[in-house]
Formats: C-alpha cells, sequence, structure tokens
C-alpha cells in the first residue's frame, strides 16, 4: 500500500553522514545508516565515548599553564 510502481523510479534516500558529511545511502541495505560505512560508524561512537562533543566552555585555552599544544612546534 506505501509502494506506487506508476513509472517514479526509486530514487536513492542519502543523508548526510553525522561523522565526515559525505552522502550515504539511507536505506535497509546500509546496515550502518545514517554512516555512510562501519568506519564512521565507530568513529562516532568512539568520540561520544571520549566525550570529545563536550563543549569546552568552562576553561579558555588561553589559561592553559602550558599553552596550547597544538601551537608548541
Ligand atoms: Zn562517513
Amino acid at each position: 500500500m506505501t509502494e506506487s510502481p506508476e513509472g517514479a523510479p526509486a530514487a536513492p534516500i542519502t543523508v548526510p553522514c553525522p561523522t565526515c558529511g559525505q552522502p550515504s545511502l539511507f536505506a535497509p541495505g546500509n546496515r550502518y545508516r545514517p554512516f555512510c560505512s562501519e568506519r564512521c560508524k565507530q568513529i562516532d561512537l568512539g568520540a561520544w565515548a571520549a566525550e570529545d562533543f563536550r563543549v569546552p566552555s568552562d576553561i579558555p585555552p588561553e589559561d592553559a599553564p602550558f599553552g596550547d599544544p597544538k601551537q608548541q612546534p
């Protein structure tokens, strides 16, 4: 009842991968949806586990006693 085979081609539904932003196939065939691949799914899960998505709002980087590590040679 939900399908209407009236000539309209079943266009693949894609959504932006939450990890890399690449279009990922949002279909039962994509077991990693909404991610584009297993790697992106694992990366996202790992990031959440490490709380990398937490917004650092309490400690300004300027107050770091040893400076920003990214600016070290
Ligand atoms: Zn991806």
